[in-house]
């Protein structure tokens, strides 16, 4: 009996993992060449694309199964370079950092992940919290919790009462004194330390905040955060042990500093001068340009008390000007992904950034390779991710109409698959 039983289990398994899915797409976005192509099935098996065919095939084997998206422009699952799955904004999220429990944040973090996975984003870098986000892409990666596949840099770094100072505008007898574990850095060997506690912590990406930012507790938006050579020791470090680094910046020396140190983006960018857009192209740096978040704070810091004093003036400076650099930045030749500083805005709604890119005067094309090949040649995964071929993950989206024809469309996800399940079929 037992022994039927297991023979039974074995089959079954069998045929669960040999059924194939068919998806019969109107419109498919080849991101490689940046055309709209008519009428193919992509065939996927397991979590694999197995075949691209032009028509409509239909499946021979009885198990397997078509879906039909004649209707539909179906292009690989967007990426979003740079989000922060554990949070959110809201009026009270100032406080919540003396009231959430690691457990809480871990629940809310569940939460958002789900839903950034429904708005068609398949694969997210995460640029820095408490580190449960190590927790929570392992949790999705075993299948415990339904995300994104995520990159995270874990928890990022800063100097004292920087950007990423976990205690800055804590009560004094609160604030403690962090160090390179807590991701607070000063001088090159504490920079070399923080690296390591990353990568030891489980880190795929290390961040830095190379200038003041908007949201921390602290006068300056802008100002350089670390010496160049803290910056060098960090990305020298980070190279060593095969992490790739990203620099938040609004000012212009952090981010020169950065990009001659050797980061792969630049978030933000704000104020980048000509110049640094010029060193941006010679070192190969992308600009991840986060509109969303920039036109998020600005509208909010009209709102009184949703944030605290001292970050309104620097919300209603810095939010509207980050739209004028991208479109110059990318008139200019910078090379730029996609990235929208999610939790700075409610999650699930990243997919604005795509028309906050054409508004800017990206063609809608060029926003949509930016979210899928461009930012899987950042992650070094332009081989698994980003396209819509033979041994490509089988990771697909799919849109009501043609992006590049109403960009707006991005905002109506219609179909989500990742790694060859379906999570959202409308
Ligand atoms: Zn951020």
């Amino acid at each position: 009996m037992k022994k039927t039983l297991f023979l039974v289990t074995i089959l079954f398994s069998t045929i669960s993992f040999a059924q194939d899915t068919y998806l019969h797409c109107g419109k498919i976005i080849d991101t490689k060449t940046g055309k709209v192509l008519s009428n193919k099935t992509i065939i996927v098996s397991n979590n694999m694309i197995k075949a691209v065919q032009d028509g409509f095939i239909n499946p021979t084997n009885a198990l397997d199964k078509a879906i039909d998206l004649k209707t539909k422009t179906v292009m690989p699952g967007w990426i979003d370079m740079h989000v922060h799955v554990e949070e959110e904004t809201s009026p009270t999220h100032y406080g919540d950092e003396f009231t959430l429990n690691d457990a809480d944040i871990a629940f809310n973090s569940i939460g958002y992940a789900k839903t950034t996975l429904m708005a068609g984003f398949t694969t997210v870098r995460d640029l820095g919290g408490t580190g449960i986000n190590v927790s929570l892409r392992n949790a999705i990666n075993k299948g415990k919790v339904v995300g994104p596949r995520i990159l995270t840099a874990e928890k990022a770094l800063a100097s004292t009462g920087g950007h990423a100072d976990p205690t800055n505008g804590y009560r004094k007898d609160l604030m403690g004194n962090p160090g390179p574990n807590e991701g607070v850095v000063n001088g090159v060997d504490d920079a070399k330390q923080a690296v390591r506690q990353r990568y030891k912590n489980g880190a795929d990406w290390i961040k830095i905040t190379a200038t003041g930012g908007v949201l921390s507790v602290a006068k300056s938006g802008t100002n350089a955060q670390f010496t160049q050579e803290e910056m060098d020791a960090i990305i020298a470090t980070a190279k060593d042990y095969g992490l790739q680094v990203a620099a938040h910046a609004h000012g212009d020396d952090g981010m020169q500093r950065a990009i001659k140190a050797g980061v792969k983006t630049i978030e933000h960018g704000t104020e980048m001068s000509d110049a640094t857009m010029d060193l941006m192209i010679k070192y190969n740096a992308y600009y991840i340009p986060t509109l969303s978040a920039g036109s998020f704070v600005a509208e909010k810091a009209l709102i009184p008390n949703y944030y605290p004093a001292i970050v309104v003036p620097k919300a209603l400076a810095i939010g509207p000007r980050i739209k004028a650099t991208f479109a110059k930045a990318y008139k200019k030749g910078v090379p730029i992904g996609f990235g929208t500083d999610a939790a700075v805005f409610p999650h699930g709604e990243n997919a604005k950034e795509f028309i906050y890119m054409q508004e800017a005067g990206m063609p809608a094309m060029k926003t949509i390779q930016a979210a899928t090949i461009v930012n899987a040649t950042i992650l070094e995964m332009e081989k698994k991710i980003g396209a819509l071929e033979v041994g490509y993950l089988a990771d697909i989206v799919a849109t009501n109409d043609d992006p590049t024809k109403d960009i707006t469309t991005v905002t109506n996800v219609v179909f989500v698959m990742k790694d060859g399940i379906v999570y959202k079929q409308l």
